[in-house]
């Protein structure tokens, strides 16, 4: 099994072999700190979660660094407009953001390290710039000097011509070419600052990851992952500063998710234009957001809307479903049917093989679906004490779990899960629960008095209404439709 990545500079997939043997070292641009992430924020934090379990699976040990943004110009407009200082800000948000990630029960992070305590790192690496030639101070600012570094474009894959014909850029009296960046930037009256060889000021933003990444990481790291809003221009700043700095390449695979559209009507009623994963995660669950983020491929754009949340709602259902059926049949006994030993083994065989296509995670959950549709087969074909039915559940548990594990999914209490779809979706639907209880009540006197039609006639109105009953042994239950989609 080899695993293959596609790195955005090449642009195609290549196979992926660590710097060192056994070793990951890996590098994500984080938040910068100044309010609750949107939804387009997590997309990164869930896929390089799944890239991370998937790499340690594969036997790498791997060290994840996650940086937090947490000094800059919008920063400190929100603390003055919250009448808070910076730092009481933006611990309040990383606290903030370090919440949400345990709602998410994702793996955590090796190192989160602040911009803020790195100020000594970011200013060595600038004079160590400077006395390469390749960056220049003027008046207290300090720029990098973009023509010195010969490769510059060499990720977004554009000369500087074609850059200056295709962004804008911030001319300022003090470069010397419309290009080049400011690493250190003097002190305004009254925001933070820091003492530096060049005055009391404080870094631009591309600096602080290649000093962090140098800091954590080293000269060279395996992957470096972001946006792809973050290609152009902070990344190819990165590469510029860290490749002049160490005179080495500096990453070996780039990889970039895509953008998050979201909101339609309906949602952007409930939860605001601009989502919160927060919001989200409350009004619906985190393993709905999830399941939501990973079912497209992370180089596709993703809608997150009413249709794809009910869509994710259907899905979990069904594997949910199959997975308290399991847990209810199950006796520990692992001796199920030849066929499905073999389509268990083929299933790991084929996520494996999805996610080891540059995490191709639709390839992946569409084998998972292959194993809920199995199970449920041997459900429906089998009687309640065939040993090789109590064997197959076992196995699917067992598998299903395995598989989670890779995208921090399907491990939730199935009854307890399933329990609070139901309350998401008589949320969604309107549905009056006093109202459902007493058709209920009325169905079974009628069941009493022999009234099969007028007790089909009440089944079929709730149906309707998106309410489904089950007759058992001990009387009737009823669920909500969460197959929507
Ligand atoms: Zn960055």
């Amino acid at each position: 099994m080899t695993l293959r990545l596609y790195n955005t500079r090449s642009k195609q997939k290549e196979v992926f072999k660590s710097l060192r043997e056994g070793v990951v070292s890996m590098y994500v641009c984080g938040p910068t700190v100044y309010d609750l992430l949107h939804i387009g924020n997590f997309r990164g934090v869930i896929f390089f979660n799944m890239v991370r379990n998937w790499l340690e699976y594969l036997g790498y040990s791997v060290t994840y660094v996650l940086n937090f943004t947490d000094i800059d110009d919008k920063i400190i407009v929100r603390s003055q407009e919250k009448q808070m200082s910076v730092s009481e800000l933006t611990e309040y948000y990383i606290k903030a953001f370090q919440e949400d990630l345990s709602l998410l029960s994702i793996t955590p992070h090796d190192v989160t390290p602040k911009c803020t305590e790195h100020m000594d790192d970011i200013v060595t690496f600038i004079q160590g710039l400077i006395a390469k030639n390749v960056a220049y101070e003027v008046d207290g600012s300090v720029f990098f000097d973009v023509l010195s570094f010969k490769s510059y474009g060499q990720l977004s894959g554009k000369s500087l011509d074609d850059l200056e014909a295709g962004h804008r850029v911030d001319p300022h009296p003090n470069k010397r070419d419309p290009f080049d960046f400011v690493l250190w930037k003097p002190a305004k009256e009254g925001e933070p600052c820091w003492e530096s060889p060049w005055g009391d000021g404080r870094p631009g933003w591309h600096i602080e990851c290649s000093a962090m990444c140098h800091a954590h990481l080293g000269d060279k790291i395996d992957i470096h992952g972001g946006g792809i809003d973050l290609i152009f221009p902070h990344h190819e700043n990165e590469i510029a500063q860290s490749e002049c700095f160490t005179d080495k390449s500096f990453v070996s695979y780039w990889m970039h998710h895509n953008f998050i559209r979201f909101g339609d009507e309906k949602m952007s009623k409930s939860l605001g234009n601009v989502i919160k994963g927060r919001d989200y995660m409350t009004t619906y669950h985190p393993e709905i957001l999830k399941y939501l983020l990973l079912s497209v491929h992370y180089r596709s754009e993703l809608n997150v809307d009413t249709k794809q949340t009910y869509h994710a709602i259907s899905a979990l259902t069904r594997i949910y479903t199959a997975l308290r059926d399991a847990h209810s049949i199950m006796d520990g006994s692992t001796t199920a049917s030849a066929d499905f030993q073999v389509m268990i083994n083929d299933v790991y065989d084929k996520v494996a093989n999805g996610l080891n296509d540059d995490f191709n995670t639709p390839v992946a959950f569409a084998s998972i679906f292959e194993c809920v549709r199995a199970f449920n087969h041997e459900v429906s074909t089998r009687k309640s004490k065939d040993t090789l039915l109590k064997g197959a559940a076992t196995l699917f548990v067992k598998c299903i779990q395995d598989l989670g594990r890779y995208f921090s999914l399907f491990q939730e209490s199935p009854s307890t899960f399933l329990k609070r779809l139901d309350q998401i979706m008589i949320k969604e639907l309107n549905i009056d629960v006093d109202y459902v209880e007493s058709m209920l009540l009325e169905r079974s006197q009628a069941r009493l008095d022999k009234n099969f039609q007028k007790a089909d006639d009440i089944r079929d109105s709730l149906l309707l209404k998106h309410v489904i009953l089950h007759d058992g042994r001990h009387g009737t239950i009823w669920e909500v439709n969460k197959h929507l989609d």
